[in-house]
């Protein structure tokens, strides 16, 4: 949880961005705005504070892009220049009220800034979001809770400009009929509910990042403006963090990386959001699934395979046509004709691409009748959903339309849960440490018993009861976490697992949730002691969520550098000489009858070209061999990024192969024990 000086450090940068974003306005109108004909060259539209910056969309006249006219990242230092001017001179930002009356004279000239007052006049609310880039929340334009009265403007200025200005101002409210079309005020102004800085001065270190085309208000019916991303930070070295960070970023971009490495393709004749595992991602993909698989074996689950499509009835039954249509595929109709034509049997059959393996998997559990001594059973499906994503959504790994998620539904009785529950906490905790994700946090999202979303399934009792274990375990694990209350879906409490990568972006990795819907609707039943029968708890849990999008956080956070266990390729041979490829090829053999994924790199290349080729290649380890290693059957080792090392003796494989495809924490420790087993 944030402390309070944490939110009032949040704030004084909420405040500090919006600032500069009112001094990027000001550098853009002193540089751009007007040409020597007095005609405007730019024209402010408006622009928010977001989570790690600010924008700003300015219109560029079209009597300028006629000339040829636009702003380039190019401009940034001319313009970053200009920023810099005006915040070192003394100028204060002040918060002013006026009436709609003025307020439409000051901003005479800006259809931009009317149109905003139009949408504030009719009290319209004005709710700007905008999705950043990364996928990151988005801040809204604060415009909402001013009164259509009473506008907040902020000056910016010097302090004696500011003054005549609202002097200005306070003459013009008072005419009670004052019909001036426009007036010019001394300092910058624009239509703001901020917060800001009280003097520019307070901006410590900032810069512009980058150059966007968007519709004024998001609509594509409107004019293309130019947006102008920056961001601003209380210290330089804040700001230099920042932007390695986000290098680091793009560097890492899993999309970037699933392409060099040849990891994944979306080919657009396969289909959209429709990723395609390559060689090398499904290689690490089985190994990953592999793990998983006996993990959760280990933990007492049992696995199913049911199919990607399921009848409309299943659809109907479970709800999903009702409540979760929108996200759903079209239906596949199937008949069958006789020879003349006709429709055989009563109607067709209705199926759906499954959007969830739960209706399935259920009826899996319902194909005999359990006892309470059967409890719990935990039933794992690596099963493939489609949903529908919108073209402009998708997002290479990250958000696709067919996936595959590492599920399994438990079916336990309430005196079961909370061990269920910590079960699966521990699972987690092995997993995460295995893959090496060491950051991150739970988000416990649960009911508002107040709101009538709440009151459609389960009883009120079972919901606080699961809702209790939930928080109780968290609590015991000592792990940090935040509730959100009324968060939880209408069918049943949820806790989500973040994961935080090496840079700090977060992803939502693991989903542990209870239904109390679906063991209605479906039937989903026990019998318990006494021969009656009993509501199961159900609990939905992917602790990989899907194969897809944990990948895009996988790729991301080790950027391609993968721990020996998974690598795609984990050993590279590399024979200096024709004559050593005999050699070579004979220990390929040994390792690949070991399950080591090996390659042999027989170019006749010169070997610091093979290494360079290996090290690009990012495989984990370079087994060299010359003439010196012929000689004494030794190999020569290179470990990705360090200095070959010589081995003293010959790979024994399957001493290799504990090293490379055993879980455990296995991470960078493995190369470590690698080359202390090769030492020996
Ligand atoms: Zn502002
Ligand atoms: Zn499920």
């Amino acid at each position: 949880m944030p402390n309070n000086q944490e939110i009032t450090q949040e704030t004084q940068l909420f405040a500090m961005r919006h600032s500069a974003e009112h001094v990027l306005t000001m550098a853009m109108e002193q540089l751009y705005g007007s040409d020597e004909k007095n005609n405007p060259i730019i024209i402010k539209a408006m622009g928010p504070a977001i989570a790690d910056g600010f924008y700003f969309d300015f219109d560029i006249a079209t009597s300028a892009t006629a000339k040829g006219f636009k702003i380039t990242e190019k401009d940034f230092p001319k313009i970053e220049k200009a920023m810099r001017k005006l915040i070192q001179q003394d100028l204060l930002m002040e918060k002013i009220d006026v009436s709609m009356k003025v307020a439409r004279q000051i901003f005479a000239n800006n259809i931009y800034k009317q149109e905003l007052l139009d949408g504030l006049a009719n009290a319209q609310d004005f709710e700007i979001s905008e999705s950043v880039s990364d996928g990151k929340s988005m801040i809204k334009q604060q415009m909402l809770e001013q009164k259509p009265s009473k506008l907040t403007l902020y000056l910016t200025g010097r302090a004696e400009q500011i003054a005549a200005d609202k002097k200005l101002l306070a003459g013009l409210e008072m005419m009670s009929n004052n019909d001036q079309a426009s007036i010019k005020l001394a300092s910058f102004v624009d239509l703001c509910k901020g917060p800001h800085v009280a003097k520019i001065s307070e901006i410590k270190a900032f810069k512009l990042l980058s150059i966007a085309g968007a519709y004024w208000r998001g609509d594509e019916k409107n004019k293309m403006l130019t947006r102008i991303y920056g961001t601003a930070f209380a210290s330089q070295a804040a700001l230099d963090d920042y932007l390695a960070k986000k290098q680091m970023a793009e560097e890492r971009n899993h999309r970037k990386i699933g392409k060099e490495m040849e990891l994944f393709a979306i080919i657009p004749e396969i289909g959209q959001g429709l990723p395609v595992w390559l060689p090398n991602g499904y290689a690490m993909r089985r190994v990953i699934e592999d793990y998983m698989m006996k993990m959760e074996r280990r933990f007492g689950y049992v696995h199913i395979l049911t199919p990607h499509l399921n009848r409309k009835e299943l659809f109907e039954k479970s709800g999903h046509l009702g409540f979760y249509a929108e996200n759903m595929y079209p239906p596949l109709v199937y008949e069958e004709k006789d020879a003349s034509g006709k429709v055989i049997g009563q109607e067709a059959e209705v199926y759906y691409p499954k959007p969830m393996n739960c209706p399935a998997g259920i009826m899996v559990y319902k194909l005999k009748n359990h006892s309470y001594r059967d409890l719990p059973i935990k039933m794992g499906e690596f099963g493939t959903v489609y949903r529908r994503e919108k073209s402009g959504e998708l997002h290479g790994l990250q958000r696709v339309r067919g996936f595959t998620q590492n599920d399994a539904h438990i079916y336990c009785t309430p005196e079961q849960l909370k061990d269920q529950f910590k079960e699966v906490m521990s699972m987690l905790d092995i997993f995460y440490k295995d893959i090496g994700f060491n950051n991150y946090h739970f988000r416990l999202s649960i009911s508002d018993p107040d709101k009538a979303k709440f009151q459609s399934c389960g009883k009120r009792s079972d919901w606080e009861k699961a809702e209790n274990i939930m928080r109780e375990i968290l609590n015991e694990a000592g792990v940090q976490y935040v509730e959100a209350k009324g968060e939880a879906a209408f069918y049943g409490p949820k806790l989500d697992v973040q994961a935080v990568n090496v840079f700090g972006k977060e992803d939502s990795i693991s989903t542990i949730q209870v239904d109390f819907n679906l063991p209605e609707r479906l039937d989903v039943f026990y019998i318990d002691e006494k021969g009656v029968k009993q509501r199961p708890f159900v609990i939905h849990r992917a602790l990989i969520g899907s194969f897809e999008r944990f990948f895009a956080f996988l790729i991301e956070h080790y950027g391609g550098d993968f721990p020996v266990w998974f690598a795609p390729v984990q050993v590279r041979i590399l024979p200096i000489a024709d004559r050593h490829l005999n050699y070579a090829r004979q220990l390929m053999d040994q390792l690949l009858d070991e399950g080591v994924r090996v390659e042999i790199d027989d170019r006749s290349e010169r070997l610091q070209a093979k290494i360079r080729s290996s090290e690009v290649s990012r495989v984990p380890i370079m087994l060299i061999i010359g003439d010196n290693e012929l000689a004494a059957k030794q190999v020569g080792m290179r470990v990705r990024g360090q200095a070959r090392v010589r081995a003293e003796a010959l790979i024994k494989a399957h001493q290799l192969e504990g090293v490379m495809t055993k879980s455990g924490d296995l991470g960078l420790q493995s190369l470590e024990v690698l080359e202390k087993f090769l030492k020996k």
